[in-house]
């Protein structure tokens, strides 16, 4: 969640989104350093209300997987804070997305660099942004303990040092969502 200049955003609403990028990024083999629940002003236009600090730039340089698939998962750990809301049913779409703008733009990139988006591009289709939501909703959904768990430490502490869980998307899973993606390519 990075950029809502004028909009309030919950404490209840950002534990869900950021619990929902951290419990996606686990799942995907991705570590996590650093969960926080906290209203930073980045400068005059950008105020941050929450930050998941996941080790992606590392993992992208150093885990045995090819970088289409990582790409995917990329896709995926990003749509993870918008399913977080919609998990915990916080989601609200007058808000939401824009809060979520810096998320959608990094989907977006990951888009571009699939081949599956053209780089003049200036608007990620919802089609994209439906489907990787739907993913991250049913991957938190198959961790539903932890994401609940995720969200009242982050509640009553304010943030999470290197939250734990396993892996467990698969190579079925970059494949099968890589497909859906194709799909809808415009
Ligand atoms: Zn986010």
């Amino acid at each position: 969640m990075g950029d809502a200049a004028v909009l309030e955003f919950s404490r209840e609403h950002v534990a869900a989104h950021e619990a929902g990028h951290a419990v996606v990024a686990l799942a995907c083999g991705i570590q996590v350093r650093r969960v926080e629940v906290h209203t930073t002003r980045i400068n005059l236009k950008q105020t941050r209300h929450g930050w998941t600090d996941a080790l992606e730039d590392i993992w992208m340089d150093t885990a045995p997987l090819s970088r289409k698939f990582k790409l995917i998962r990329r896709i995926a750990l990003k749509a993870g804070g918008l399913a977080g809301e919609c998990v915990a049913e916080m989601f609200d779409s007058n808000k939401s997305f824009h809060g979520a703008k810096s998320d959608i733009e990094q989907i977006g990139g990951a888009l571009c660099e699939l081949g599956l988006l053209e780089m003049s591009v200036e608007k990620v289709p919802a089609k994209f942004i439906e489907l990787a939501v739907c993913r991250a909703f049913k991957t938190i959904n198959a961790n539903l303990s932890a994401f609940a768990q995720m969200r009242k430490e982050l509640l009553v502490a304010g943030f999470l040092e290197s939250p734990k869980m396993e892996p467990m998307w698969t190579d079925d899973d970059d494949r099968l969502f890589l497909a859906e993606l194709v799909k809808v390519k415009p």
